[in-house]
C-alpha cells in the first residue's frame, strides 16, 4: 500500500516545480490530491497525468492570497475528497530577484508577504477546525534556506523567515489537536521559477545559479523538484509522526558553505 493511502491532500502551487512533483508523488502514494494554482491550464495537465497513472486529483484554479478563494479551495476539496489530512502550502513568489532593498517597489514587498506568509496563515486558519474534527493532520509550509543564510532579497528572505515563524506558532497552537506543522526549506532547485530567474539574471548580466554553483551546493549541482517532494512526502506521512514545528533543510549543503 502507498504511504498516503486513504488520505486527502491540498497542494498549492501545484502547476509548478516542487508542487507539481509533490502532487504526482503524493497521488502515486495513494492520496487524493486537490491541486491548486493560478495557472489553470498547467494544473489540468498535472491532473491529467495523475489520472492517467490511476490516481485521483482535482484541479482548483485559485489565488491563495485571496480569503474567499482559500475558503472555496477547502470547501471544494471536502466536497470531492473529504476533509484534508494533509495541506502543503507551497505556492510562493520571489518578485525581486537579487534586487537590493533600496530598489524594491513597495507593491512587490506587499505581494511577497501576501502570497508567502499571509496565504499559508489563512489556509491554516480555515482548515485547522476541519482537520481537528477529523482527528488531526499534517501541514507543510514551503519556506526556504534564506531565513538561515543571506541568500536572497529583503522581500523574499523576510517573508520566508515569516513562514518559519508561522510554522512554529501553528505547531504550538495546534499540537493538542494532533495537527503537526513543519516547514520544508529547499536550497537551489531547478523549477520554472528558478528558470525564469536564471533568464532574468542573464539579461541583467548577473551571474546565474550555474555560474556560482560551488557557492550554492557542496554536491556541485542544483536539486531537481522530486528531491524536495520526497521530504514533503515524509512530512505528510505518518512516518514523521514526532516531527512538528521544525524547518527541514534540503539544500545540498548550501548552509554549510
Ligand atoms: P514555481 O514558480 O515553479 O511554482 C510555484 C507555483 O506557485 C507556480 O505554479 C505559481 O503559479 C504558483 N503561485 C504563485 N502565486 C500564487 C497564488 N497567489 N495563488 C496560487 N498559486 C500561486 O516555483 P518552485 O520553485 O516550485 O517554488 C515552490 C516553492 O518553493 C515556493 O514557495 C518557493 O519560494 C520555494 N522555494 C524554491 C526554491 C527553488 O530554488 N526553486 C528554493 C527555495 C524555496
Amino acid at each position: 500500500a502507498g504511504r498516503l493511502e486513504g488520505k486527502t491532500a491540498i497542494i498549492t502551487g501545484a502547476a509548478g516545480g516542487i508542487g507539481q512533483a509533490s502532487a504526482i508523488l503524493f497521488a502515486n502514494e495513494g492520496a487524493k490530491v486537490a491541486c491548486v494554482d493560478l495557472k489553470q491550464d498547467l494544473l489540468e495537465a498535472t491532473v491529467e497525468q495523475i489520472s492517467a497513472e490511476g490516481g485521483h486529483a482535482l484541479a482548483i484554479g485559485a489565488d491563495v492570497s485571496n480569503r474567499e478563494h482559500v475558503r472555496a479551495i477547502i470547501d471544494q476539496t471536502i466536497e470531492a475528497f473529504g476533509v484534508p489530512n494533509i495541506v502543503f502550502n507551497n505556492a510562493g513568489i520571489n518578485p525581486d530577484n537579487r534586487r537590493p532593498l533600496t530598489e524594491i517597489p513597495e507593491d512587490d514587498f506587499d505581494r511577497a508577504f501576501a502570497v508567502n506568509v499571509k496565504a499559508p496563515w489563512m489556509m491554516i486558519k480555515y482548515v485547522a477546525p476541519h482537520m481537528a474534527k477529523a482527528g488531526g493532520g499534517s501541514i507543510i509550509n514551503t519556506a526556504s534556506i534564506s531565513p538561515f543564510i543571506v541568500a536572497s532579497t529583503a522581500s523574499y528572505s523576510a517573508s520566508k523567515a515569516g513562514v518559519v515563524a508561522l510554522t512554529k506558532v501553528a505547531a504550538v497552537e495546534l499540537g493538542h489537536l494532533n495537527i503537526r506543522v513543519n516547514a520544508l526549506c529547499p536550497g537551489a532547485t531547478m523549477t520554472p521559477l528558478a528558470e525564469e530567474q536564471r533568464k532574468e539574471l542573464k539579461g541583467r548580466g548577473l551571474p546565474t545559479a550555474d555560474d556560482i554553483i560551488d557557492r550554492l551546493s557542496v554536491l556541485g549541482r542544483t536539486a531537481v523538484p522530486i528531491e524536495q517532494a520526497r521530504m514533503a512526502l515524509w512530512l505528510a506521512s505518518d512516518e514523521s509522526s514526532f516531527a512538528t514545528g521544525s524547518p527541514f533543510i534540503v539544500d545540498g549543503g548550501w548552509t554549510c558553505i
